[in-house]
């Protein structure tokens, strides 16, 4: 028998710029941060931060995966 694997992949979310990291991730690579948690709420994905409203509401200057709001 094949074990399966019922165990979901946690995203996590950093905590000074919101980008939303795999759980694996100890470090955030945009920021150089490490304060992850892995209670955050929303989420939003940026595709062209220059040209968007939002990202510049949220001062998102980098495209990527974000969390709306960070624990
Ligand atoms: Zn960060």
């Amino acid at each position: 028998m094949v074990p399966k694997r019922t165990q979901k992949k946690l995203l996590q979310a950093c905590r000074t710029c919101h980008k939303v990291l795999e759980a694996d991730k100890t470090m955030c690579p945009e920021c150089q941060g490490n304060a992850l948690t892995t209670e955050w709420f929303g989420y939003l994905i940026i595709i062209d931060s220059h040209h968007s409203d939002v990202a510049k509401k949220m001062n998102l200057t980098y495209n990527g995966r974000y969390a709306l709001k960070v624990r």
